[in-house]
Protein backbone atom coordinates (compact mmCIF):
# COMPACT_ATOMS: atom_id res chain seq x y z
CA UNK A 1 0.00 0.00 0.00
CA UNK A 2 1.33 3.22 -0.68
CA UNK A 3 1.61 5.62 2.73
CA UNK A 4 1.60 8.77 0.63
CA UNK A 5 -0.83 9.61 -1.94
CA UNK A 6 -1.17 12.44 -4.17
CA UNK A 7 -3.88 12.77 -6.48
CA UNK A 8 -4.66 16.07 -8.60
CA UNK A 9 -2.92 18.24 -5.67
CA UNK A 10 -3.13 21.98 -6.68
CA UNK A 11 -2.07 24.42 -4.45
CA UNK A 12 -3.12 28.51 -5.46
CA UNK A 13 -1.54 31.22 -3.28
CA UNK A 14 -3.77 34.33 -2.60
CA UNK A 15 -2.95 37.03 -5.65
CA UNK A 16 -3.20 33.90 -8.05
CA UNK A 17 0.42 32.23 -7.85
CA UNK A 18 -0.36 28.87 -9.42
CA UNK A 19 2.31 27.22 -6.85
CA UNK A 20 1.29 23.56 -7.84
CA UNK A 21 -0.55 22.32 -10.91
CA UNK A 22 -2.74 19.29 -10.34
CA UNK A 23 0.07 16.69 -9.47
CA UNK A 24 -0.11 12.66 -8.73
CA UNK A 25 1.98 11.10 -6.91
CA UNK A 26 2.02 7.04 -5.31
CA UNK A 27 5.11 7.03 -2.13
CA UNK A 28 5.43 3.21 -0.79
CA UNK A 29 6.11 2.35 2.42
CA UNK A 30 9.93 2.51 3.82
CA UNK A 31 10.64 4.75 0.65
CA UNK A 32 12.78 7.60 0.44
CA UNK A 33 11.72 10.25 -2.06
CA UNK A 34 13.08 13.34 -2.58
CA UNK A 35 11.53 16.47 -4.55
CA UNK A 36 14.30 17.96 -6.96
CA UNK A 37 13.95 21.35 -8.74
CA UNK A 38 14.96 24.96 -9.63
CA UNK A 39 13.93 27.68 -6.87
CA UNK A 40 10.47 28.05 -6.91
CA UNK A 41 9.00 25.09 -8.73
CA UNK A 42 6.51 23.84 -5.83
CA UNK A 43 8.72 21.93 -3.56
CA UNK A 44 7.84 23.20 -0.56
CA UNK A 45 4.76 23.88 -0.83
CA UNK A 46 3.98 20.48 -1.97
CA UNK A 47 5.77 19.24 1.53
CA UNK A 48 4.06 21.78 3.59
CA UNK A 49 0.93 20.54 1.69
CA UNK A 50 1.52 16.78 3.04
CA UNK A 51 2.36 18.54 6.78
CA UNK A 52 -0.80 20.35 6.66
CA UNK A 53 1.06 23.63 6.91
CA UNK A 54 -0.63 24.67 3.95
CA UNK A 55 -4.26 24.49 2.83
CA UNK A 56 -5.04 22.33 -0.06
CA UNK A 57 -6.68 24.17 -2.97
CA UNK A 58 -7.49 21.11 -4.61
CA UNK A 59 -7.40 17.09 -5.15
CA UNK A 60 -6.81 15.10 -2.12
CA UNK A 61 -3.80 14.04 0.12
CA UNK A 62 -4.00 10.46 1.77
CA UNK A 63 -0.92 9.56 4.85
CA UNK A 64 -1.18 5.51 5.59
CA UNK A 65 -4.84 5.24 3.40
CA UNK A 66 -6.65 7.61 5.13
CA UNK A 67 -6.94 11.04 3.51
CA UNK A 68 -5.80 13.95 5.54
CA UNK A 69 -7.27 16.91 3.82
CA UNK A 70 -8.59 18.59 6.65
CA UNK A 71 -6.90 17.05 9.28
CA UNK A 72 -4.88 19.34 11.33
CA UNK A 73 -0.75 18.95 10.93
CA UNK A 74 -0.40 17.61 14.86
CA UNK A 75 -2.80 14.65 13.91
CA UNK A 76 -1.64 13.31 10.51
CA UNK A 77 1.17 10.77 11.37
CA UNK A 78 4.20 12.79 9.95
CA UNK A 79 7.21 14.49 11.62
CA UNK A 80 8.66 17.39 10.10
CA UNK A 81 12.62 18.64 9.68
CA UNK A 82 13.56 21.85 9.08
CA UNK A 83 16.65 23.61 7.89
CA UNK A 84 16.58 25.97 11.33
CA UNK A 85 16.39 23.10 13.33
CA UNK A 86 13.51 24.87 15.38
CA UNK A 87 15.24 23.45 18.49
CA UNK A 88 14.09 25.28 22.07
CA UNK A 89 17.03 27.45 23.36
CA UNK A 90 16.18 26.93 26.93
CA UNK A 91 15.70 23.29 26.86
CA UNK A 92 18.19 20.53 27.19
CA UNK A 93 18.99 18.32 23.88
CA UNK A 94 16.99 15.69 26.15
CA UNK A 95 13.95 17.85 26.78
CA UNK A 96 13.93 19.05 22.88
CA UNK A 97 13.44 15.31 21.85
CA UNK A 98 10.65 14.76 24.47
CA UNK A 99 8.86 17.77 23.99
CA UNK A 100 6.45 16.31 21.40
CA UNK A 101 5.89 13.13 23.24
CA UNK A 102 5.30 15.42 26.53
CA UNK A 103 2.92 17.69 24.78
CA UNK A 104 1.07 14.16 23.34
CA UNK A 105 0.94 13.06 26.91
CA UNK A 106 3.08 9.69 26.62
CA UNK A 107 4.16 8.27 29.49
CA UNK A 108 7.81 9.40 31.10
CA UNK A 109 8.73 6.11 31.54
CA UNK A 110 8.29 5.65 27.39
CA UNK A 111 9.57 8.96 26.92
CA UNK A 112 12.41 7.95 28.24
CA UNK A 113 12.66 4.95 26.19
CA UNK A 114 12.39 6.28 23.12
CA UNK A 115 14.95 9.26 23.84
CA UNK A 116 17.48 7.06 24.42
CA UNK A 117 17.18 4.70 21.36
CA UNK A 118 16.80 7.79 19.20
CA UNK A 119 20.00 9.25 21.02
CA UNK A 120 21.61 5.78 20.42
CA UNK A 121 20.57 5.70 16.87
CA UNK A 122 22.22 9.50 16.28
CA UNK A 123 25.44 9.14 18.80
CA UNK A 124 24.38 11.68 20.36
CA UNK A 125 23.84 10.18 24.12
CA UNK A 126 27.04 12.46 25.55
CA UNK A 127 24.53 15.46 24.41
CA UNK A 128 21.58 14.89 26.43
CA UNK A 129 21.88 17.58 29.31
CA UNK A 130 23.56 20.23 26.59
CA UNK A 131 21.58 23.30 25.73
CA UNK A 132 21.51 23.96 21.59
CA UNK A 133 24.05 26.52 22.44
CA UNK A 134 26.41 24.90 23.09
CA UNK A 135 26.45 22.05 20.29
CA UNK A 136 27.61 22.52 17.14
CA UNK A 137 25.41 22.65 13.79
CA UNK A 138 26.19 18.80 12.45
CA UNK A 139 24.62 18.23 16.46
CA UNK A 140 21.81 20.41 16.42
CA UNK A 141 20.68 18.96 12.44
CA UNK A 142 20.85 15.13 14.73
CA UNK A 143 19.11 16.22 17.71
CA UNK A 144 16.39 18.32 14.96
CA UNK A 145 16.33 14.24 13.29
CA UNK A 146 16.45 13.07 17.07
CA UNK A 147 12.89 14.90 17.66
CA UNK A 148 11.46 13.17 14.86
CA UNK A 149 12.39 10.04 15.44
CA UNK A 150 11.30 9.35 18.84
CA UNK A 151 7.63 10.43 17.59
CA UNK A 152 7.71 7.07 15.65
CA UNK A 153 5.43 8.53 12.74
CA UNK A 154 4.34 7.35 9.22
CA UNK A 155 6.03 9.70 7.47
CA UNK A 156 8.92 11.92 7.63
CA UNK A 157 9.03 14.96 5.98
CA UNK A 158 12.56 17.16 5.41
CA UNK A 159 12.69 20.41 4.27
CA UNK A 160 15.93 21.38 2.53
CA UNK A 161 17.65 20.36 6.22
CA UNK A 162 20.85 20.33 5.11
CA UNK A 163 20.84 23.86 3.57
CA UNK A 164 22.69 25.96 6.41
CA UNK A 165 25.46 23.56 6.67
CA UNK A 166 28.85 24.19 5.27
CA UNK A 167 29.61 21.43 2.39
CA UNK A 168 31.80 19.40 4.31
CA UNK A 169 29.08 19.21 7.03
CA UNK A 170 26.74 18.61 4.19
CA UNK A 171 28.17 15.45 2.79
CA UNK A 172 28.70 13.82 6.12
CA UNK A 173 25.04 14.60 7.13
CA UNK A 174 23.98 13.20 4.21
CA UNK A 175 25.44 10.15 5.02
CA UNK A 176 24.09 10.15 8.65
CA UNK A 177 20.51 10.44 7.19
CA UNK A 178 20.59 7.89 4.43
CA UNK A 179 21.77 5.34 7.93
CA UNK A 180 19.30 6.64 9.96
CA UNK A 181 16.76 5.87 7.17
CA UNK A 182 18.42 2.51 6.65
CA UNK A 183 17.76 1.44 10.28
CA UNK A 184 14.08 3.29 11.33
CA UNK A 185 13.25 2.49 7.42
CA UNK A 186 10.41 5.24 8.50
CA UNK A 187 9.13 6.48 4.71
CA UNK A 188 10.40 9.73 3.85
CA UNK A 189 9.80 13.15 1.83
CA UNK A 190 12.99 15.02 1.38
CA UNK A 191 12.79 18.33 -0.44
CA UNK A 192 15.92 19.95 -1.80
CA UNK A 193 17.39 22.00 -4.91
CA UNK A 194 20.96 20.07 -4.83
CA UNK A 195 20.68 17.67 -7.46
CA UNK A 196 23.45 15.61 -5.97
CA UNK A 197 22.07 15.56 -2.50
CA UNK A 198 18.69 13.79 -4.38
CA UNK A 199 21.15 11.44 -6.09
CA UNK A 200 22.74 10.10 -3.07
CA UNK A 201 19.50 10.14 -0.69
CA UNK A 202 16.75 8.72 -2.88
CA UNK A 203 14.89 5.59 -3.70
CA UNK A 204 13.24 7.80 -6.36
CA UNK A 205 13.79 10.87 -7.30
CA UNK A 206 10.84 13.32 -8.29
CA UNK A 207 11.53 16.11 -10.36
CA UNK A 208 9.64 18.96 -10.38
CA UNK A 209 9.36 22.37 -12.79
CA UNK A 210 7.08 24.96 -12.46
CA UNK A 211 4.16 23.21 -10.18
CA UNK A 212 4.45 20.17 -12.51
CA UNK A 213 6.28 16.64 -12.06
CA UNK A 214 8.19 16.27 -14.61
CA UNK A 215 10.05 13.03 -14.01
CA UNK A 216 9.94 10.31 -11.81
CA UNK A 217 12.31 7.59 -11.53
CA UNK A 218 15.41 6.32 -9.35
CA UNK A 219 18.49 8.48 -9.48
CA UNK A 220 20.67 6.04 -11.87
CA UNK A 221 18.00 6.69 -14.48
CA UNK A 222 17.45 10.18 -14.17
CA UNK A 223 20.86 11.68 -14.11
CA UNK A 224 22.66 9.19 -17.13
CA UNK A 225 20.93 10.50 -19.96
CA UNK A 226 19.58 14.54 -19.15
P1 LIG B 1 10.29 25.81 -3.94
O1 LIG B 1 10.15 25.13 -2.63
O2 LIG B 1 10.41 24.85 -5.08
O3 LIG B 1 11.38 26.84 -3.98
P2 LIG B 1 7.77 27.06 -3.27
O4 LIG B 1 6.85 25.94 -3.06
O5 LIG B 1 8.35 27.72 -2.07
O6 LIG B 1 8.93 26.60 -4.25
O7 LIG B 1 7.05 28.19 -4.13
C1 LIG B 1 6.33 27.90 -5.31
C2 LIG B 1 5.71 29.20 -5.84
O8 LIG B 1 4.73 29.66 -4.93
C3 LIG B 1 6.70 30.33 -6.03
O9 LIG B 1 6.31 31.06 -7.17
C4 LIG B 1 6.53 31.16 -4.78
O10 LIG B 1 6.86 32.49 -5.01
C5 LIG B 1 5.06 30.99 -4.50
N1 LIG B 1 4.74 31.08 -3.05
C6 LIG B 1 5.30 30.34 -2.07
N2 LIG B 1 4.77 30.65 -0.87
C7 LIG B 1 3.86 31.64 -1.11
C8 LIG B 1 2.96 32.39 -0.28
N3 LIG B 1 2.89 32.18 1.04
N4 LIG B 1 2.16 33.29 -0.90
C9 LIG B 1 2.21 33.49 -2.22
N5 LIG B 1 3.02 32.83 -3.05
C10 LIG B 1 3.84 31.90 -2.51
P1 LIG C 1 11.65 15.61 34.93
O1 LIG C 1 12.76 15.96 35.86
O2 LIG C 1 10.30 16.00 35.45
O3 LIG C 1 11.70 14.24 34.36
P2 LIG C 1 13.09 16.84 32.83
O4 LIG C 1 12.98 18.27 32.44
O5 LIG C 1 14.33 16.35 33.48
O6 LIG C 1 11.78 16.56 33.67
O7 LIG C 1 12.86 15.91 31.52
C1 LIG C 1 11.79 16.17 30.66
C2 LIG C 1 11.59 14.93 29.89
O8 LIG C 1 12.79 14.58 29.20
C3 LIG C 1 11.21 13.79 30.79
O9 LIG C 1 10.02 13.21 30.30
C4 LIG C 1 12.36 12.82 30.70
O10 LIG C 1 11.86 11.50 30.52
C5 LIG C 1 13.12 13.24 29.47
N1 LIG C 1 14.54 13.17 29.80
C6 LIG C 1 15.22 14.02 30.57
N2 LIG C 1 16.52 13.68 30.66
C7 LIG C 1 16.67 12.57 29.90
C8 LIG C 1 17.76 11.72 29.60
N3 LIG C 1 19.00 11.93 30.05
N4 LIG C 1 17.55 10.69 28.77
C9 LIG C 1 16.35 10.45 28.31
N5 LIG C 1 15.25 11.20 28.56
C10 LIG C 1 15.41 12.25 29.36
Amino acid sequence: MAQVTLRKVVKAYEGGVQAVKGIDLDIADEEFVVLVGPSGCGKSTTLRMIAGLEEISGGEISIGGKVVNDIPPRDRDIAMVFQNYALYPHMTVAENMAFGLMLRKFPKEEIRRRVDHAARILDITPLLERKPKALSGGQRQRVAMGRAIVRDPKVFLFDEPLSNLDAKLRVQMRTEIKKVHQTVRTTTVYVTHDQVEAMTLADRVVVMNNGVIEQVGPPQELYHNP
